[in-house]
């Protein structure tokens, strides 16, 4: 019986989290886990009989806690931040305990009339405009697959829906070369394939080249192909650059192509309107995904996706059985109808949480410190002798690489900045990742985590530069 206690195991939990989050900085960023360990650290077979809490916590405790990288630390500048917050793990427990499955109106009024309420607030937070419709998905990848399978079917009169692409035009989707990878998937599973991305070379800032887009869709039309789609994307995940949707969007728009922003990370800034420069243009897209998941303090999953035709996605995603048919179908909305996922989770509860126990002010301190930050460590960086920038800041992300002044750029180079990574990932004090950028092994360091503070940036600062004076040493 004492299992099933929530209220003793509920507090233990509220204690543990809490103690795991003030205490994040003591621990490595990474563990230093072998591959197989946590396997075969655990019990080959089921339990044919119920243990004792006690005993599954303790293991949670020194089998799992230790072998997980710890993604709330604040010094994890890898990859992007994927951010937790005490208000939205607090809503998270709500939701685990409500249960509730959130593909219907009627399946869950407050689950979906809070997720079309709190999307609207975001909305109304990232100053994209009026005339979008949210719905909450469960990764940016989804939304971009839902995007794509969409403008297959528009640009062929939803045709496809009863009989597929069989004999049809080639579809082609345009991107850029710094779209995410998530493009180019959602490309070869509608069933496009890959083959018909089509990626548009950039200018030096990293944007999408207007005139070779409209020369890559006017080749692609005298070839008897059929332009469907254009993906966007604001704040690539390589280091950073965005499109500029002022030019590129009209183009989407006059040649009838449906238009899809991929804001995933750098979405998020744009609740402070200084920053609101890069997403000029925004308003004319169909469709754009941003990350609470990444930059937003919410925990994943919850990925805000803007839509501008309701129609349109449920003309692709909807389907009703006899189970789904609902007595009120005609005033409210079934989520579901307009998505991939049937079941559907209550995402939308700790969003609410944290813009409110946040504020919209609060949230805008925690995204300008951390872009601040970022100037801030991206200028110490490259006045220090041996390293160098190799792409300036946007927002929260910056790279760099050692380059002391005997060594030319070569694989010598890349190699040792592989090595730098590697002594930095050790060491256990911070967390960074690399990317390959103008054909150079670079590293890049992305900082957006909530526990982050200013003092971070300097013990972050001083490690990477004390890590890499022996490698430099070493090749002198
Ligand atoms: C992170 C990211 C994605 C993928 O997001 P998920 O929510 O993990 O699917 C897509 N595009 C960009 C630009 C990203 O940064």
């Amino acid at each position: 019986m004492k299992n099933h206690d929530l209220k003793v195991w509920g507090s233990r939990a509220a204690a543990w989290s809490a103690h795991y989050l003030t205490t994040l900085a003591d621990r490595p960023v990474r563990p230093s886990t072998r591959p197989g360990e946590v396997r075969a650290s655990l019990p080959a077979e089921p339990p044919q009989e119920a243990e004792d809490v006690e005993a599954v916590f303790a293991d949670f405790e020194n089998l799992i806690v230790p072998h997980v990288t710890n993604w709330q630390h604040p010094r994890f500048f890898a990859y992007f931040p994927s951010n937790a917050s005490p208000p939205s793990v607090l809503a998270e427990w709500l939701t685990a305990a409500l249960g509730a499955q959130c593909m219907l109106w009627q399946t869950s009024p407050a689950g979906t009339e809070l997720e079309t309420h709190v999307l609207d607030w975001l909305r109304q937070m990232t100053g994209i405009g009026a005339g979008w419709h949210g719905v909450i998905q469960g990764g940016a990848t989804l939304a971009t697959l839902s995007a794509i399978l969409v403008a297959r079917d528009k640009a062929l009169n939803w045709e496809s829906k009863e009989s597929g692409l069989f004999g049809q035009k080639r579809l082609r989707v345009y991107v850029s070369s710094h779209a995410h990878s998530s493009v180019e998937k959602a490309v070869f599973l509608s069933g496009i394939g890959r083959e018909n991305l089509v990626k548009i070379a950039v200018d030096d800032d990293g944007a999408m080249r207007v005139d070779a887009l409209q020369a890559a869709i006017d080749a692609d039309r005298a070839a008897g192909h059929l332009p469907c789609a254009l993906v966007a994307v604001l704040g690539a995940t390589g280091v950073g650059v965005s499109d500029r949707l002022d030019e590129v969007l009209p183009v989407a728009c006059a040649e009838g192509l449906f238009s899809h922003v991929d804001a995933a990370w750098a979405g998020s800034a744009l609740i402070c309107p200084e920053m609101r420069d890069m997403a000029k243009g925004i308003e004319q897209a169909d469709s754009v995904v941003m990350n609470p998941h990444k930059w937003l303090m919410t925990n994943f999953d919850c990925s805000a996706h803007f839509i501008k035709s309701v129609e349109d996605f449920k003309k692709t995603m909807s389907i009703t059985p006899a189970y789904l048919v609902t007595q009120d179908a005609d005033d409210v909305t079934d989520f579901s109808q307009m998505t991939l996922e049937l079941g559907r989770r209550f995402r939308a509860l700790k969003l609410w949480f944290v813009i409110r126990c946040y504020g919209v002010s609060g949230l805008q301190t925690i995204i300008r410190d951390h872009v601040r930050w970022t100037e801030e460590m991206a200028r110490r960086i490259a006045n220090t002798d041996g390293f160098e920038i190799t792409s300036s800041p946007q927002l929260g992300l910056f790279s760099f690489r050692l380059a002391p002044g005997h060594m030319a750029d070569g694989a010598a180079l890349d190699d040792l900045n592989a090595r730098l990574v590697d002594a930095i990932n050790q060491d256990g004090a911070l967390y960074l990742t690399q990317t390959m950028h103008e054909g150079r092994y670079v590293i890049r360091v992305s900082i957006g985590t909530t526990a982050t503070a200013a003092n971070d940036i300097d013990i972050a600062y001083e490690r990477i530069v004390a890590l890499a004076a022996p490698l430099i040493a070493d090749k002198s």
